[in-house]
């Protein structure tokens, strides 16, 4: 008998209490002090309990912190991730309709800068037939629950016809057999309209996800037109046209200079009528570059390629996903310049925005992102594959080919994304199965190796403790 190595525990003030949660089952108990130094006796080897000690160690058993051995907690985190990565339950394809944007991102040196949308990619409507086709081979091999299907670039809205094709030939498909479908939009939103909506929600529409980078003249000067008009007020007018159609998320992403502005964007946005109407409203660090290129670890060619994924480079790369909005899991917490000071950010706006009353993360349960899982891809708009948002466009990262073209660095580039284990390197850190060793993404960028962990443990112990009180006072209220 032992203590799970996935207990973690946060003492409750002014209580004689302590919240105990284990990541693996996500058992969550407050518990008198006595109960949870029960665990601390276990670990000291103790034996001989008297009967009220036995019904707590039962209790304890029962939701997972206590376990057999060490060994049966790293057993069942292998068999979790095994599970993970070969559920069939669902499949995920993220389709980049272009590269192309329309926006002149402070950050980015993507978009409408320069002569970049002249060179970037734009899915045709002949490879998107190709895409159409391919997936229902993946539904016909898998016979998943549902599918969701997430349209991104870029700027996914430049390209509506691919967007109105794949849509509407995926719901067919998923009639025929019998599949639940999703679908999803991550946009900047300048271009989004009642028709859109309209016309999606006949094929599942589930939610649009929109980027504001803080309050208007923060945003303004972050996301301009390439002229350097803002925008900020015509997304916003646009988020008002159809917030009563669809679900819409609002992300953002900051800095050390511009996560002062964020508190006055949640202001603004609860004064909103569709303020209620807000399916999620989450921020993340921006995701830079570190000056210094690592030396590469995996994939060397990578860095003579000119690309680095979801990062703003030094050259100018001609292929990549927007990298404001990807990374809704881990990668909130990834890539920032400054980390630590940067989670302490990012654990203020989650505070923020939780005042406010607007559903978020709550920065524990992110689990196993989209990487570690097999019937999850990215298509870029070339019909590349890719792993995940984060690699797409880097054809040195890409796993494979719609029309199953077999080359030797994209099945090489395939069986290193299947073997992806940083979490291996977390030795026995309670948060493996929430955190799952950090964004990939983030990691290849900053430290130069897709098998090294990207901690941020530090913004996660921030969420438990939010949780933790956030917990105690609903039992309070519930009492009273
Ligand atoms: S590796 Fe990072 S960018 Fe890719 S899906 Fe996971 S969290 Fe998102
Ligand atoms: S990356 Fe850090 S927080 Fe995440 S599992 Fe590894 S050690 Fe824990």
């Amino acid at each position: 008998m032992q203590s799970s190595m996935f207990n973690v525990r946060v003492p409750l003030e002014d209580q004689n209490e302590v919240f105990l949660m284990n990541t693996f089952t996500d058992a969550q108990l407050i518990v008198s002090s006595d109960v949870a130094e029960l665990l601390d006796r276990i670990e000291a080897g103790t034996n001989g309990w008297n009967a009220e000690e036995r019904e707590a160690l039962a209790t304890l058993a029962e939701n997972g912190f206590i376990v057999e051995s060490r060994d049966a907690d790293r057993d069942n985190l292998r068999q979790y991730f095994h599970e993970v990565r070969q559920s069939r339950e669902q499949l995920r394809t993220t389709v980049l309709t272009t590269l192309q944007c329309n926006f002149a991102c402070d950050y980015c040196i993507q978009g409408d800068h320069g002569d970049y949308n002249k060179n970037a990619a734009k899915m045709s409507l002949e490879t998107a037939a190709r895409v159409a086709e391919w997936t229902e081979q993946r539904l016909d091999a898998l016979r998943p629950e549902s599918y969701v299907l997430t349209f991104f670039g870029g700027e996914p809205l430049l390209n509506l016809p691919v967007m109105y094709y794949l849509a509407e030939r995926m719901w067919q498909a998923c009639q025929a057999r019998g599949v639940r479908m999703l679908v999803n939009i991550i946009t900047n939103g300048l271009l989004l309209t009642p028709e859109i909506v309209d016309r999606l929600n006949a094929y599942g529409l589930n939610g649009i996800k929109i980027t504001l980078d803080g309050d208007r003249d923060t945003h303004n000067r972050m996301r301009p037109l390439r002229g350097g008009q803002g925008t900020f007020d015509r997304i916003v007018n646009n988020i008002r046209q159809v917030a009563h159609k669809t679900r819409i998320a609002i992300g953002g992403n900051f800095d050390m200079e511009t996560a002062g502005s964020y508190p006055a964007l949640l202001d603004f946005l609860k004064e909103q009528e569709f303020a209620d109407k807000l399916s999620k409203v989450a921020f993340k660090p921006v995701i830079r570059e570190r000056k210094e290129a690592p030396a590469p670890v995996v994939a060397p060619a990578a860095r003579g390629s000119k690309f680095i994924a979801l990062t703003a480079v030094a050259d100018k790369p001609l292929n990549g996903a927007c990298m404001t909005s990807a990374g809704a899991a881990v990668s909130a917490s990834s890539g920032c310049d400054s980390c630590h000071m940067l989670d302490d950010e990012m654990a203020f706006l989650r505070e923020e925005t939780k005042k406010r009353g607007f559903p978020t993360i709550d920065g524990i349960h992110m689990g196993p992102c989209e990487i570690h899982r097999s019937n999850a891809h990215t298509i870029s708009p070339d019909g590349s594959l890719y792993a995940c948002p984060g690699f797409a466009g880097d054809t040195t990262q890409s796993v494979g080919h719609i029309d199953g073209r077999r080359e030797s660095a994209r099945t090489q580039a395939a069986s290193r994304f299947e073997a992806l284990s940083a979490w291996k390197e977390c030795r026995d850190c309670a948060f493996i199965p929430v955190c799952a060793g950090g964004c990939t993404v983030a990691a290849y960028n900053e430290l130069g190796s897709v098998d090294r962990p990207n901690c941020h443990k530090t913004a996660i112990q921030a969420g438990l403790v939010s949780l933790a009180r956030q917990t105690a006072a609903e039992r309070l209220a519930a009492v009273n």
